[in-house]
């Protein structure tokens, strides 16, 4: 194991300054011709579907930030299935590749919708997403969500896997593409008893030179452009139940996100997740839909503002698939559809000031008044007996899934399932060249979009980070082998030729060398064994990864055996 929190200060500073020279390196880029922005926007209302965003219009009073700005619908079927989970639907988003369900920005195995054939690259193959060739191109990057950070969205767009279920995995390797901004929930994922790797990831990301912020508080002061928040255990509360003191609003972390990435030059992109709009949507919790809804619209009219200020800016505003079958209207109103006053689909739920998850902390233990305590904090005041049971029996964290069809009934809000649906989603896109696209357009442009507004270029980004390593280094003749008793939780890819041997640590962004001088370009201390001396290794573009079959390396590794 490296000693990470010993040489915390030394490592920072190699980093800083090996960043530094990255970002001289790829000014060009980011300033190449055919760029028709600096920087984007990619706000993700996660599984909303039309339906509620109609209703979080009538409620708001007004239209919502992006109305104005509608411009194409967007189809989100999977390479195999109609109905797709957001590990596929943002790995399109982020990628330009469909894919299958639970993969996470990799190519899928079965290419059988209509019209698509297998990419040629391969299967459960990492491919590049528009934050890591944004990077590649001088750019700084953020992901901003209120789940725990690496879940299926986040992760779609800075880790690489084919199950979106490895969260140490991609945790880590969330940490090690050197994203500048990660604010969000999940700080219980990295502490080490909770992690199969057992790794101390905490003590990373400081020494990786983020600023670790906690609190509302510290991240309203922080002056840092390298910012780690994590606000929850795991994911942050609705905006309705949410404590200001101890979780800042999406508003509040799209504000911070835009301040600290666009103190680069170069531009940035960021993604930001109204994660909890498609949780609500699981549980037919319409209170929790719609307050959520409207704490996202919130965040994309600070997106708006900065983008109308700056002029340079894409906001895209998009969620990644349907959810829930959510209409405004229910079997209730058959026969009387267009005699039922505006009011009756949002009245109560305007009287809830808790979602059904954060209703379940008011319930009392001996279940004793359940009546009044519906009554008082979720809007509904005249629950059956039945429903006072059903209440009662609700399983821990599963209230939201009782009383969400409660108030459906109540405003006459119908659900169809408590799983995704597969109609198109609804585009909206802020683009100051007026170049957006329109139409019905398939999920995978979202990403080509962007790699044309951004002049980025995935395939190079993909070659250039994701090289199929046994292949690469048997070009050079180099011997390949797998270390994984060294450090058993970190496995390695050992490649060998001559004096110069590589240990590639999987899921970060280094090789640890030997027979290369301190002196070589890219080559830093990484820290001291336990007899003082200095293990050197060298920096790699991006992550280095093993999809269970195959190793995927940056060149500039390959490249460091000649
Ligand atoms: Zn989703």
């Amino acid at each position: 194991m490296e000693r990470y929190g010993k040489v915390a200060l030394a490592a920072a500073l190699a980093i800083a300054l090996l960043s530094e020279v990255a970002v001289a390196q790829s000014k060009k880029a980011a300033g190449k011709a055919g760029a028709s922005a600096k920087n984007v926007i990619l706000l993700i209302p996660d599984g909303a579907s039309l339906a509620p965003q109609t209703l979080s219009r009538w409620i708001k009073g007004s239209a919502l930030s992006f109305d104005k700005y509608t411009c194409a619908l967007v189809e989100t079927h999977n390479s195999d299935m109609t109905i797709a989970d957001s590990a596929p639907a943002g790995s399109a988003y982020a990628t330009g590749f469909k894919s299958q369900t639970g993969n996470i920005a990799s190519t899928g195995k079965v290419y059988t919708a209509p019209g698509i054939s297998a990419p040629a690259i391969g299967e459960l193959r990492p491919v590049a997403t528009v934050l890591e060739a944004a990077k590649l191109s001088g750019r700084s990057t953020g992901l901003v969500c209120t789940c725990e950070f690496m879940h299926a969205t986040p992760a779609d767009f800075a880790g690489h896997d084919p199950s979106r279920k490895n969260y140490d995995g991609l945790s880590e390797q969330i940490i090690f593409n050197n994203v500048d901004v990660v604010l969000g929930g999940g700080w219980s994922f990295l502490e080490a008893a909770n992690r199969a790797d057992k790794d101390n990831v905490i003590d990373q990301i400081a020494a990786r030179g983020y600023a670790l912020v906690k609190t509302p508080a510290e991240l309203k002061v922080s002056k840092a452009t390298k910012i780690f928040g994590l606000f929850a255990p795991k994911a942050m509360a609705y905006d309705l139940d949410r404590d200001p003191s101890k979780e800042p609003g999406l508003d509040e972390m799209t504000s911070k996100a835009i301040s600290a990435l666009s103190a680069n030059k170069n531009g940035f992109f960021l993604m930001v997740e109204g994660s909890k709009v498609d949780w609500a949507a699981h549980a037919n919790d319409p209170v929790g839909i719609v307050s959520d809804f409207l704490a996202f619209d919130r965040a994309c009219n600070v997106a708006l503002e900065f983008a109308a200020k700056d002029k340079n800016t894409i906001v895209i505003v998009v969620t990644d698939h349907g959810n829930s079958g959510f209409s405004i209207g229910d079997r209730s109103t058959n026969g009387s559809y267009d005699k039922t006053p505006y009011n009756t689909f949002y009245d109560p739920i305007k009287k809830a000031t808790k979602t059904g998850e954060g209703l379940e902390a008011f319930i009392p233990a001996d279940k004793g008044n359940v009546r009044d305590v519906v009554a008082k904090y979720y809007g509904i005041n005249d629950l059956s007996d039945e429903e006072v049971a059903a209440i009662a029996k609700a399983a821990p964290g599963a209230l939201n899934a009782v009383v969400g069809p409660m108030m459906g009934a109540r405003a006459r809000i119908g659900f169809t399932t408590g799983g995704h649906t597969g109609e198109d989603v609804v585009l909206s896109v802020y683009d100051p060249s007026g170049n957006r696209p329109t139409g019905v357009i398939d999920n995978t442009e979202i990403a080509r979009y962007i790699e044309r507004s951004l002049a980025l270029d995935l395939a190079a980004a993909t070659d250039r980070l994701f090289a199929d390593a046994e292949t690469a280094f048997g070009a050079k003749n180099a011997v390949v082998s797998v270390d994984a008793t060294t450090d058993p939780a970190n496995v390695r890819l050992v490649a060998k030729k001559g004096d110069v041997e590589l240990a590639i640590v999987q899921n970060r962004d280094y090789a640890i060398v030997k027979g290369i001088a301190k002196t070589a370009k890219g080559v830093y201390v990484l820290g001291k064994d336990a007899d003082g001396k200095e293990t050197l290794a060298i920096k790699a573009d991006g992550v280095s990864l093993y999809n269970g079959k195959k190793w995927f390396v940056s060149r500039n590794l390959i490249d460091a055996i000649k």
